[in-house]
């Protein structure tokens, strides 16, 4: 058996950081191997589960001495998890020693859908977000977004392309996704992967706030489906649910997704909704939303370009926006049929184990600090400026 030195001091590889090209790259220029090894050793990772590279019986044992010496699979610590009674599933991940994350698994007819995190924290301050109250601590890497899947889809019993309990993904978790760009493309290429997750591009979403230049970038690297959480038609009532709309108004943002559905050849785009008790749930903000949508619609010249989702706003203790009443909700839902748009509401998951929509909350260590340094960066960067946090 050929030696293979050990350097103690150069840290290990992580390969659930790596998607295809990264593995097949990390293979050839640190191990010396073949591209074919790249390959078996994902499908062990994210088909079988397998962590420990000794159980890995198909490789050599050269090979297997070489990955001990330089690579690690390093996933997340399920910290606490918890089923509901409605069969959604909820886990509590630890990040590192301080922070953990929410990822939940909501199961229904004939999909199961799985909420991914992007970020520990939210450095956004959308006011209707349980997030949001915890401020910022920092970016997922690639692994510990795609480790939440590997978690959810092990515990499934995923097989991909045999069974269906896991279909789709949204990045819809903790975090603004398009503010940690590269980590979340990268594993969202490996739950697209037949030697990842073997999902479609159509189930994997990413819903963002409106990082308008961002969108841009996502449509020229992916071809994943796209969320927006709207959450108001006009600017006045949008900046104060969403500051990001201050730098992003909803004209540049609706620009940004005519872009984004074109370049996708006429993908829809769906627009999220949460209605708050006399907020944004009254008959003038549904005919509001129609008309936006609408325009939407004509500038594609697509029927139906524009989906919306309703979704009835679930409290967190300190809150002080409420759930309108099933009444007031129906005759938004009405409003908006009757303009031609079917608006489903989304029924509430999880609600008894807090894993409702808006209510991820994780643990967030240590975020003032960071979250006044991220926004500093971001502000260097031409991001949203500070008020965004304001
Ligand atoms: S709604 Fe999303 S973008 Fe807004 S604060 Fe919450 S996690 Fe961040």
């Amino acid at each position: 058996m050929t030696e293979v030195a050990i350097d103690a001091t150069v840290a290990k590889q992580n390969l659930l950081d790596l998607d295809r090209e990264g593995m097949e790259r990390f293979f050839a220029e640190t191990l010396g191997e073949k591209r074919f090894r790249a390959h078996q050793i994902m499908k062990w990772i994210h088909h079988r589960y397998v962590t420990d590279f000794n159980d890995m019986t198909d490789l050599g044992k050269v090979l297997r001495a070489k990955l001990e010496a330089h690579a690690e699979v390093r996933v997340p610590q399920v910290q606490f998890e918890k089923p509901s009674t409605d069969g959604t599933h909820k886990w509590l991940l630890a990040m590192d020693g301080k922070n953990a994350i929410e990822t939940v698994y909501i199961p229904d007819k004939n999909r199961g859908t799985l909420c991914v995190s992007s970020q520990v924290g939210c450095a956004l301050n959308c006011q209707f977000c349980s997030t949001a109250t915890q401020g910022f601590n920092r970016n997922l890497s690639t692994a510990e977004i795609i480790g939440q899947v590997w978690v959810a889809a092990r515990h499934l019993g995923n097989v991909p392309h045999k069974q269906r309990r896991l279909t789709n993904v949204v990045m819809m978790g903790m975090g603004e996704p398009l503010m940690n760009f590269d980590n979340v493309v990268r594993a969202m290429s490996i739950m697209r992967d037949d030697l990842g997750y073997g999902l479609a591009n159509k189930r994997v979403t990413l819903s963002t706030a409106g990082m308008v230049p961002m969108i841009d970038k996502l449509a020229e690297v992916s071809d994943v489906s796209l969320a927006v959480s709207l959450h108001a038609a006009n600017d006045a009532l949008r900046t104060e649910l969403v500051p990001l709309n201050k730098k992003y108004p909803i004209a540049e943002l609706m620009e940004a997704c005519v872009r984004y559905a074109q370049r996708k050849r006429g993908e829809s785009i769906t627009f999220e909704y949460t209605l708050m008790r006399d907020v944004n749930d009254q008959p003038q903000h549904a005919r509001e939303l129609a008309r936006l949508m609408r325009e939407f619609d004509n500038r594609l010249q697509m029927k139906d370009a524009a989906k919306v989702n309703l979704i009835p706003f679930n409290p967190f203790p300190g809150t002080r926006y409420e759930r309108p009443d099933d009444a007031t909700i129906r005759r938004f839902q009405k409003l908006l049929n009757e303009s031609g748009r079917i608006a489903p509401v989304r029924r509430t998951r999880g609600d008894d184990i807090d894993a409702a929509c808006g209510q991820l909350k994780g643990q967030v260590a240590d975020r003032t600090r960071r979250q006044a340094e991220h926004l500093k960066r971001l502000e260097s960067q031409g991001g949203p400026g500070v008020d965004a946090a304001a």
